[in-house]
């Protein structure tokens, strides 16, 4: 089925129970109530003349238009192409261009970006426009630009017009749901851009809707659970693992306040009574970190989902113990993949979920190989594949890089390092290209940073590999202390010695209250790489 008719499914079985809880702005929608709404959004964009397979941007931190705009672009058949909110002007221009935004929905600001500035500076035609008929120079391809919240604005369409309750919506849609196929695309989703220029993959109904189907799934999800959702909606983790596991279960999303914020996780939780909870590891140790973490309630958690990085085991304990989440799973997967395809089971040991990523979801291929391609036996470290419902239609208007991701017989090539056991669980061991050749020897990050994390004082490591003129690279660890926990240079030092081989100590050692993320919270090493260079010369 279509993510439209999932919905519709939703509302028909789970209708007068919560569906979405966004805390800063009050809303509190049933499984009914949202797709009223939904449908009301798609009937409106659909009446602005936009037709199934178009684009539509949507460029917003978290918030229920922004989930709004996923539900009723899968009931009209458009492609939802989510924006980073990060981006400034130029990184806008290349995406909304790359993929010919005929639509795109932008909140008025985030932080320090204010988006319907940067939209009108790109699109000087849109202010003497009239509004959803744009024809602007640098933005060919946009007609329509819809803005969240803010007061009027010339050339802009106000969000709550579009989305205005129309009763004859639902009739419309369902006519037009009869038409989609689960295989369309209906989302350009962007990879975080951990390792350089983030690649858009296309995904089907099809791809996310069975994703968030069997993630929810792993983790038991029904309709009395409530998933605060702190990780964005731009991203898969937000709405697949979010979103989509919500409506195929009868899951409440719940929003904090503000995405990525401790506080307002921790606020969220207690006062929602949520029982999942998202997120990275990173977000993770923010919240146990939390000075004021005593105060709050947290005993509703029962499970939730940590993935997009290695989880240390001392981060799995405190998750377990202090925020009572006995049923936490990690994950793993890929934008590429929808995103999940590794998932840890309810009844894994400790030991597996700090160790291992769990077993290759349902329904889903797995296999390891060598750099010839040829497949690895149980226990042998090479390059993680994936093959199955959930691999990507291809990068949007990419042939060349499809064709190097996904091969003739429809593996994924994920890039990742790792191994597989002869039980079937599956264990990250590094990034492919993250490896670090020092005179000649290949060294792994993952391994030091893991070894560096076993020490107590150290709540956060990154390790990356600097140009040097005598051995070729040298290892550069940034090192972020726990809160109140003292160390230096020459105690870090002492603790490798005897401990990891001499050559693995590193080189260089720098300790940082805050690493370079993406806004997944994923630490982004080659910003750390290209500060190094600049410092070191
Ligand atoms: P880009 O492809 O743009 O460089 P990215 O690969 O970080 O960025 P995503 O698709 O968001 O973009 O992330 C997928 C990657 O995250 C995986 O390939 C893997 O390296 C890492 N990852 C995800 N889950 C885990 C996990 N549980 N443990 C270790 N690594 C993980
Ligand atoms: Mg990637």
């Amino acid at each position: 089925i279509t993510i439209g008719e999932a919905l519709v499914r939703a509302a028909d079985r789970w209708g007068a129970r919560d569906a979405l809880v966004s805390v800063a702005q009050g809303v509190r929608w049933s499984f009914a109530e949202l797709l009223a709404r939904a449908d009301s959004l798609a009937a409106g964009l659909l009446g602005l003349g936009l037709a199934p397979g178009d684009r539509i941007g949507i460029w917003s931190p978290n918030c229920a238009e922004w989930t709004l705009t996923q539900f009723a672009a899968a009931r009209a058949g458009l492609i939802l192409v989510t924006i980073n909110p990060a981006y400034q002007l130029s990184e806008a221009e290349f995406t909304i261009n790359l993929v010919g935004l005929k639509a795109l929905v932008a909140a008025e600001r985030f932080k320090t970006s204010a988006y319907l500035e940067m939209i009108e500076a790109l699109a000087p035609e849109l202010v003497e426009s009239e509004p959803g008929r744009l024809v602007a120079a640098r933005l060919p391809t946009l007609r329509a630009a819809i803005r969240i919240g803010g007061s009027p604005r010339p050339g802009w369409l106000a969000f709550d017009d579009i989305a205005a309750i129309r009763p004859g919506a639902r009739a419309e849609l369902d006519r037009l749901a009869a038409t989609l196929d689960p295989g369309d695309p209906i989302n350009i989703q962007f990879t975080s851009g951990t390792t350089g220029l983030p690649k858009g993959a296309t995904l089907s109904h099809r791809n996310i809707l069975n994703n968030g189907y069997f993630v929810g799934r792993g983790m038991a999800l029904a309709p009395d659970d409530r998933i605060c959702i702190p990780v964005p909606l731009y991203h898969c983790f937000g709405m697949v693992m979010g979103n989509l596991a919500s409506i195929t279960h009868g899951a409440a999303m719940v929003y904090p306040a503000a995405a990525f914020d401790p506080g307002a996780v921790l606020a969220a939780v207690e006062a929602e009574r949520c029982t999942a909870l998202y997120g990275v590891p990173t977000m993770f140790i923010a919240v146990l970190a939390h000075p004021e973490f005593a105060r709050f309630d947290l005993t509703s958690l029962r499970t939730g989902c940590m993935a997009g990085a290695v989880c240390p085991e001392p981060l799995m304990r405190d998750v377990i113990a202090r925020l009572h989440m006995r049923d936490v799973t990690i994950g793993y997967g890929m934008t590429e993949t929808s995103p999940v395809s590794f998932q840890t089971g309810l009844g894994d040991s400790l030991d597996r979920r700090v160790d291992s990523i769990g077993r290759v979801l349902p329904h889903l291929e797995c296999k390891v190989i060598d750099g010839e391609g040829a497949t690895l036996p149980a226990g042998q470290p090479g390059e993680l594949c994936t093959r199955g419902y959930s691999v990507m239609l291809g990068y949007w208007n990419d042939r060349e890089r499809t064709a190097d991701a996904i091969d003739a017989d429809g593996w994924m090539h994920s890039g990742d390092l790792a191994t597989i056991d002869a039980e079937g669980y599956g264990r990250i061991v590094g990034r492919i290209k993250d490896v670090v050749i020092r005179g000649g020897e290949n060294i792994y990050p993952r391994e030091i940073e893991d070894f560096l994390l076993s020490h107590p004082a150290i709540e956060d490591v990154a390790v990356v590999g600097v140009p040097d003129a005598r051995m070729g690279e040298e290892l550069c660890a940034w090192i972020r202390l726990r809160l109140g926990a003292s160390g230096d240079e020459a105690a870090v030092r002492a603790f490798c010695k005897g401990r990891i081989a001499h050559y693995k100590i590193p080189r260089h050692i720098h300790f940082v209250d805050a690493f370079p993320t993406t806004v997944t919270g994923k630490i982004q090493k080659f910003m750390i790489r290209e500060a190094m260079v600049a410092e070191l010369g």
